[in-house]
């Protein structure tokens, strides 16, 4: 076979790995979407709160951009740090209960700055195994010596924290795992660092504004703080409804990373109409804590109904509920069964999942009304009938998932 760009094609063809986008004409609220002119139910979007179609955030957002205008003009340190962007990173730190915060463009973004301010050559970072791919790109890059310890296996990262070398020791860890929606141990995790002199930072992009008694995701879920967790990382497209990210923590840390981050330093500030958006998300995300509940509780009621119909789930309680089926080939044909029953739910296929690791990954929202759930059960369970699991290697000792895995897998 050649080596051209159409033989990796149809390599990735064969194996049922090829990913297609989908257009989406619009976005309706009650967590619809149309495509190719069909109305659909859509569980795959990270929309946790249904903030995004809310009209507050839109208008907010409308709002701004015709005070000051469509885009920023230059990055944070030329002139592109406008008083909304500042504004929101005082109400993110007091949300988060840090310091200060400061906004990156993207978690991607924000994970890469990160790693690379904090570890270079020299120092030892140190990740579980099943972080997201922003997470695994930004140890590779930093240039630190890099390792993945087993998922959520805190004695494991105990040991390698043992054996680090002298240079500034970074463990990295999702709050909540991208992929299976399981939870970090990060009391564990904590205590290790705690003992190692090494630094923790949480990527808490699925659990902010749906986990812990006020929002605070993860680690207020854990009843941790920022001695346990120093630096926390934030996305404000998930349950935020709007874009970009951030980082909070202390104010020499934030400082620091204004300083060395390099994907803060060298991009455009986000729009500032962006920033509004996210300030007047905020405001609902603390007004309305029924939203969190209602989602939760979306996602309680999924797993009972789906248990009853014995459909293959994994130990998750967020609103992440894979449904594992083996082979990229199971997943894609359940994937579009689903698609023509007006569901949308998105087959993950390696390498952002472990090979034998691919799955339907339902994702619930508080815009879902209960007879969306019901409505995805019966379907799951009479499309599984058709597309039963194809088995695969146990989870926990799986192949090291690729880097180069996205959010949208389908
Ligand atoms: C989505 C996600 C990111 C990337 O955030 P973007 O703002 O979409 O770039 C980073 N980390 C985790 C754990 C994510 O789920």
């Amino acid at each position: 076979m050649g080596s051209g760009p159409s033989a990796h094609l149809a390599a990735l063809r064969n194996a049922g790995l090829y990913r297609r986008r989908r257009v989406v004409e619009r976005a309706l609220p009650g967590a619809r979407c149309v495509v190719d002119g069909r109305e659909l139910v859509n569980f795959c979007s990270n929309d946790y709160l249904g903030l995004a179609q809310d009209p507050r955030v839109a208008q907010a957002m409308a709002a701004a951009a015709i005070e000051f205008g469509a885009g920023s003009g230059a990055s944070h340190l030329v002139t592109g740090h406008h008083r909304a962007h500042h504004a929101l990173e005082e109400e993110l730190a007091a949300f988060t209960g840090r310091e200060r915060a400061l906004l990156f463009s993207t978690g991607y973004m924000a994970n890469l700055g990160v790693a690379a301010a904090l570890a270079g050559r020299g120092d030892t970072v140190l990740e579980d195994r099943l972080n997201h791919a922003s997470l695994l790109d930004a140890g590779l890059l930093c240039g630190a010596r890099f390792s993945r310890f087993p998922h959520g296996d805190a004695d494991a990262l105990e040991r390698r924290l043992g054996t680090a070398g002298r240079g500034h020791r970074l463990v990295l860890t999702d709050g909540v795992f991208s992929m299976d929606g399981d939870l970090a141990p990060l009391p564990r995790y904590a205590a290790a660092c705690r003992r190692h002199r090494a630094m923790l930072v949480v990527d808490d992009a699925h659990g902010l504004g749906v986990l812990g008694l006020n929002g605070g995701g993860t680690v207020e879920h854990f009843g941790l703080g920022a001695a346990d967790v120093p630096l926390l990382v934030g996305t404000l497209g998930k349950a935020f409804g709007s874009f970009g990210a951030f980082v909070a923590g202390s104010r020499d840390l934030v400082d620091l990373l204004v300083q060395r981050a390099r994907t803060y330093i060298y991009t455009t500030a986000l729009p500032p109409a962006v920033a509004e958006a996210t300030r007047a998300a905020l405001g609902i995300v603390r007004a309305e804590p029924w939203r969190a509940a209602r989602v939760l509780a979306h996602a309680a009621r999924f797993r009972a109904l789906a248990e009853q119909a014995g459909l293959p789930l994994a130990a998750s309680s967020t609103p992440i509920q894979p449904v594992l089926l083996g082979t990229p080939q199971a997943a894609t044909a359940a994937s579009e069964a689903l698609l023509g029953r007006g569901l949308l739910v998105s087959a993950i296929r390696p390498p952002t999942v472990p090979e034998g690791g691919s799955r339907l990954r339902v994702t619930l929202s508080a815009a879902h009304a209960e007879a969306d759930i019901e409505r995805l059960v019966d379907a799951l369970a009479e499309v599984l009938k058709r597309y039963p699991v194809q088995t695969c290697p146990p989870p926990g000792d799986r192949s090291v998932p690729g880097t180069s895995g996205g959010q949208s897998g389908v």
